[in-house]
């Protein structure tokens, strides 16, 4: 092994943060988190023999690290001359779609505009669709718009809606309506999963009222694959490729966006979509968010636009983020302190991290 090198499987790629680094293992969609020297290692001395690491890192615990890496089969010893036999992933991101997501928000009277808003969307190809009902709806209601949208050129179907109706019911319509993969019912008094034919339900106990209350980073939600990764790298992780319709029948971005591009009822998706300004926020990728830039969860991580930290910065960290990759904390954490603890915002929002501070608070917490 002493004259082998190492190579890393082309579906483990290392993502350097501030206090910490972490391996992504896209094809088995796990992730571990390694220290930030051995992050750097693998980056810059590819190529290089292992025993020619272990000689230029004998400060480090060299023989630790690749044994942590072989055995979770994150890298592999590998001959000189078979190196170029493993070529790197491509990591290009494109879809044959104008959009790929559409959200469209009800509250109490979802059937006005719904024939409007169905026969717009159908003029596309777009592979999923996510309808959120933020009141009560019927039943006959719930399954007219199932109907409408059944026909539709979308293959996914997720579904928000409060918990009134009966399993029996909820049952009937997933098998009705083979297209709805994903259905959450809100307000419930418990909180469930089950998978029922094609579809996943989960209950919880959430109340959903509003559009408000999307944006919230939670680790649950990570998703660490190949799609995610690739289009995190160039694009924005929510709003790239997305078409909203909010409960007014105003066609954004996104519902909780402030700028709205015209109304469903007389103005077409196409002319909203070539609005100069409609697609600003797709390409605004995670390495060019605050903070978020410094993370190492941040090509696993939703990237919310509409609610920041600070409002008059555009390419400020998500407002509904606890945490601080600057001390590797979440909140709730023993020895967690938000990142105002660890730099300071200045006029036009920008957030500059105070590096003593930071190196002092890591000294306390981890020892050094
Ligand atoms: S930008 Fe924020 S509020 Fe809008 S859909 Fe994404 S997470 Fe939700
Ligand atoms: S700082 Fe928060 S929002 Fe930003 S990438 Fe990390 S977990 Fe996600």
């Amino acid at each position: 092994m002493s004259e082998s090198h190492y190579q890393l499987f082309s579906c483990c790629v290392p993502v350097r943060g501030f206090a910490r680094s972490a391996i992504y293992d896209l094809q088995r969609k796990d992730y571990w988190f390694i220290p930030n020297d051995l992050c750097d290692l693998l980056i810059k001395e590819k190529g290089l023999p292992i025993s020619g690491i272990n000689e230029k890192y004998k400060h480090l615990d060299i023989e630790s690290y690749f044994n942590f890496l072989f055995e979770n089969e994150i890298c592999f010893p590998c001959r000189k001359e078979d190196l170029d036999r493993f070529p790197e992933l491509d990591l290009q991101w494109n879809i044959p779609f104008e959009f790929e997501t559409a959200i469209v928000d009800f509250n109490r009277e979802p059937l006005v505009r719904l024939k409007r808003i169905v026969s717009e969307l159908n003029k596309y190809a777009i592979p999923n669709i996510q309808i959120r009902f933020f009141e009560a709806v019927e039943e006959d209601q719930f399954k007219e718009v199932l109907i409408q949208f059944s026909d539709s050129n979308m293959k996914f179907l997720e579904l928000i809606v409060l918990n009134r109706f009966s399993q029996e019911f909820i049952d009937s319509m997933l098998h009705e309506f083979p297209k709805i993969r994903l259905l959450i019912l809100t307000n419930s008094t418990k909180r469930s999963r089950r998978d029922v034919e094609q579809a996943t339900v989960f209950e919880t106990t959430e109340h959903i009222t509003s559009h408000c209350q999307c944006g919230l980073i939670q680790q649950a939600q990570f998703a660490v694959e190949m799609r995610t990764y690739c289009e995190s790298r160039l694009h924005n992780s929510c709003l790239n490729a997305k078409v909203s319709i909010d409960v007014h029948g105003n066609i954004k971005n996104c519902p909780s966006m402030k700028e709205s591009f015209g109304n469903i009822c007389d103005t077409s998706i196409e002319q909203a979509l070539q609005h100069v300004n409609f697609k600003s926020m797709w390409s605004i990728k995670k390495d060019d968010i605050e903070v978020c830039k410094d993370c190492e969860f941040r090509h696993m991580c939703s990237d919310c636009r509409a609610y920041l930290k600070k409002e008059n910065n555009r390419c400020s960290q998500p407002e509904k983020c606890n945490y601080n990759p600057y001390i590797a904390k979440w909140k709730g954490e023993e020895g967690y302190v938000p990142i105002e603890h660890c730099g300071t915002y200045n006029n036009r929002g920008n957030y500059i991290p105070d590096l003593i501070k930071i190196k002092q608070i890591n000294m306390d917490l981890w020892g050094g």
